[in-house]
């Protein structure tokens, strides 16, 4: 096996809590009778119907499409009757606007057909991406195409794979990695394509050895003078996934303050989105359903499910068997970076790798006190910040005034927070300031 890699800087060290489902197989959960589509599922403006009320979808239909700046379309996830333009709860933006579908339950599932892409030119397989709807699935939402067309004056050299899958109880990328790996390696040949290069390795923290195995297998198979393509097993570390840490591990290459990966000549992708780029390239199916998992010791049967976008918790929790007494919060997204929220009648998205029911053992419920100037938070920070300082400036009312100690280069990870004694709510801080500094 390759030498283990890791970030130099930071980083904590949270409990896995992995073990409740990484050993089980991907489930397909049955349709529910109804779908809530939110608009607004990628970064940027939210989609346009392009349907009436009432009228009959087919499953993968257009259902609503981009009218202004960037963004990707949406598609019908399932058969059924448009019943109503309304607003769904979200989990950071409270409410949004979205497309309520009434499934039809006697349609055949869609049948997709595989056909050939290697004679595709790169805009070819460009706007297959763009048209199936992708975004990024790890969590930020950012339209695929546009992350695959880079600006010309950065060459591209390096593909690189997010497998690492650092959130604690989240295993839908492991699951993904073991019992899809021909497809993600055929994904990453499509992406190396699109860029026009040979090169990528896929991240898999070694907390995931039989991964490590399967893709390393599969990856040897698939490797010739046109594709160089290579496991590279990565220390278990928080957070190991985010992009400028897994581009330091694997390439010893330093994305500079403000700048994206493309800046030094990488570009990024997760195994889902990897997975979803072959689906809508050898299938011609588009983004519309997805693999997260439930976890956490406040629901019956922790699963790993493939479920449909706009599936909403309240199905998911009577799928696995309703919630237990203990439960005490709801989490959408991981532990460190996921939202709670308050209700279970809130809609599964593209972004969605994970619904979390934490009981009151797994959630630290000790107040905040006053900083005790410990130097812990800057310790753990893997962008070397100043998240103390930023705290305090925040309650002092000079937010406006901390780009000195590098709030925009804080990608809300959540590192510092944890490590934090007074369990000073440091991204929440942070958060204000970067409203703050901006006005
Ligand atoms: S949340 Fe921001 S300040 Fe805190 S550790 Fe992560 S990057 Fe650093
Ligand atoms: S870890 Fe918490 S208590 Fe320690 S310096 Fe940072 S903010 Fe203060």
């Amino acid at each position: 096996m390759a030498s283990i890699l890791t970030f130099p800087k930071g980083g904590v060290h949270p409990p896995e809590s992995k073990e409740l489902t990484e050993h089980l197989q991907i489930e397909t959960m049955p349709i529910p009778s109804k779908l809530e589509i939110i608009l607004g599922q990628h970064i940027g403006a939210p989609c346009t119907p392009t349907i009436e009320k009432r009228s009959s979808v087919a499953e993968g239909d257009l259902i609503a499409d981009v009218t202004k700046g960037l963004g990707v379309p949406l598609h019908a996830p399932a058969a059924g009757t448009v019943k109503a333009f309304e607003k769904s709860a979200h989990p950071i933006r409270v409410t949004a606007p979205s497309i309520t579908i009434t499934v039809d339950q006697e349609a055949a599932p869609r049948q997709w057909e595989s056909s050939e892409w290697q004679d595709l030119t790169s805009e070819d397989l460009l706007k297959k991406v763009h048209d199936a709807g992708i975004i990024g699935m790890g969590g930020a939402g950012f339209p695929t195409h546009v992350k695959l067309n880079p600006p010309k004056d950065n060459p591209i050299d390096t593909l690189l794979i997010n497998g690492a899958e650092c959130e604690p109880y989240i295993t839908a990328d492991h699951r993904l990695m073991l019992e899809s790996t021909k497809e993600i390696v055929e994904g990453v040949k499509i992406i190396l394509k699109i860029l026009g290069i040979k090169n990528c390795s896929i991240g898999i923290e070694k907390n995931k050895p039989d991964a490590i195995e399967a893709m390393s297998e599969v990856t040897r198979a698939a490797s010739n003078n046109e594709f160089n393509i290579k496991v590279a097993p990565l220390e278990v570390k928080y957070p190991q996934g985010s992009e400028k840490q897994l581009i330091q591990t694997i390439t010893g290459r330093k994305v500079p303050s403000m700048a994206l990966p493309s800046s030094v000549g990488v570009v990024v992708q997760n195994v889902a989105t990897t997975k979803a780029i072959y689906d809508a390239v050898v299938l011609g199916k588009p983004l519309y359903e997805r693999v997260l998992t439930v976890s956490g010791r406040g629901i019956s049967r922790p699963a790993n499910l493939l479920v449909k976008v706009g599936t909403s918790v309240r199905d998911i929790v009577d799928f696995c068997g309703g919630t237990t007494p203990e439960l005490a919060r709801i989490v959408m997204g991981g532990p460190m970076m996921g939202f709670a929220v308050p209700t279970i009648d809130i809609p599964v998205t593209k972004t969605t790798s994970s619904v979390l029911f934490l009981t009151e053992e797994e959630i630290d419920t000790r107040p905040p006190s006053p900083c005790i100037q410990c130097g812990w938070c800057l310790e753990a920070c893997p962008m070397g910040l100043e998240p103390k300082e930023i705290g305090i400036y925040v309650e002092g009312g000079k937010g406006n005034d901390t780009e000195q100690f590098g709030v925009f280069d804080c990608f809300e990870c959540g590192s510092c927070a944890y490590t934090c004694p007074a369990k000073r709510p440091l991204v929440q801080f942070i958060r204000l300031a970067k409203m703050q500094a901006r006005h």
